[in-house]
């Protein structure tokens, strides 16, 4: 960093956090670990006292949360969340310091983060589009994957505070090219829980074994990060979030709009997305995505 106005550490910059939630809680925590300065700001008290307890600072607000900041990092559920903390006169925008680097690793819209980007330039903030991949467990072992947007030298001098949240973490391009690849991501992963899904709804009605049957599978072709993560998710039927489908549903229709943008056909995710969708409108959107095994025992008429 090139200040490090607001830190008690000389070499660390102080981080302003914004959106402790499912997500939000465990990375500040681990940024705390790793002796940075963290103060936080988020809509539930419970999530605030959390962040106290693990070594943070509760703000009352966006504006006192980023005043002294040299980094904000923020990890709220979509673009709109994402617009309302960074604009108008309470927003970040207008409160932070110039010259402070925002981290966005929320996953929006490739154009939002884009707009903040183009928005924060005027004030002489500095923006990074950061959204992860590896959930809630990933979160807390500090193994996420980061895929990133925006200036090689922002990204540079952020890398030592995605180190601490993640494992791999890649720029990928201009400002938005982090959320393009998250959308691929989703893409991927909601395909990948379905497949397990059906798996499991035609393993259990041929009277399988169902968890000798995923344990093999999980060893060859057919394993993966999604069945190693959710495998118990399935097995027990504890569809405790997790990534709520709500959030997915918000995904799939970021990468359906973005590959429609530019020409490229989705036939396998779009009825995926429909899947999501019925989950949702059938009451089931605060549950983990691993739910999507609901909605295929309703379509096979299985026992829910
Ligand atoms: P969450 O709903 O658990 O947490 C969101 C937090 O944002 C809440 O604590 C809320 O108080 C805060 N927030 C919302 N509006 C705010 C405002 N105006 N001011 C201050 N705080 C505000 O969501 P999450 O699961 O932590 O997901 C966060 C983001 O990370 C989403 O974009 C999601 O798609 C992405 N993500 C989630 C997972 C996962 O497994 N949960 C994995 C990868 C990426």
């Amino acid at each position: 960093m090139s200040t490090l106005a607001g830190s008690s550490h000389p070499t660390r910059p102080a981080v302003a956090w914004i959106g402790l939630g499912i997500m939000g809680s465990p990375m500040s925590e681990n940024l705390i670990k790793a002796g940075y300065d963290v103060t936080g700001f988020t809509l539930e008290q419970d999530k605030l006292d959390r962040l106290a307890a693990a070594g943070g600072t509760a703000a009352g607000s966006i504006a006192e949360a980023v005043r002294d900041a040299d980094v904000i990092i923020t990890m709220v559920p979509a673009s709109p969340q994402v617009e309302a903390i960074s604009y108008g006169p309470d927003g970040i925008l207008e409160n932070a310091r110039s010259g402070a680097l925002l981290i966005d690793m929320s996953s929006i819209t490739p154009q939002t983060s884009v707009d903040l980007a183009k928005a924060a330039r005027d004030k002489g903030i500095r923006v990074l589009d950061a959204p992860v991949s590896g959930g809630e467990a990933g979160a807390i072992e500090a193994v996420l994957s980061i895929m990133v947007g925006g200036e090689q030298a922002d990204f540079d001098s952020a890398k030592p505070i995605l180190e601490a949240l993640g494992k791999t973490i890649v720029l990928c391009g201009p400002h938005g090219s982090g959320q393009t690849v998250k959308a691929a991501n989703q893409l991927i992963v909601a395909v990948n829980i379905q497949a397990c899904a059906e798996a499991v709804v035609f393993l259990e009605k041929s009277g399988v074994d169902l968890k000798a049957a995923l344990d093999v599978l999980n060893g060859g072709l057919a394993g993966s990060t999604v069945l190693t993560r959710k495998k118990d998710n399935f097995l027990q039927r504890d569809f405790k979030p997790g990534f709520r489908i709500d959030l997915h549903h918000k995904d799939m229709g970021i990468v359906t709009d973005a590959a429609r943008n530019v020409g490229a056909a989705l036939p396998v995710g779009a009825v995926v997305a429909q899947l999501v969708a019925s989950l949702r409108a059938q009451g089931d959107g605060g549950l983990d995505h691993s739910a999507l095994l609901r909605a295929v025992e309703r379509l096979s008429g299985a026992q829910l």
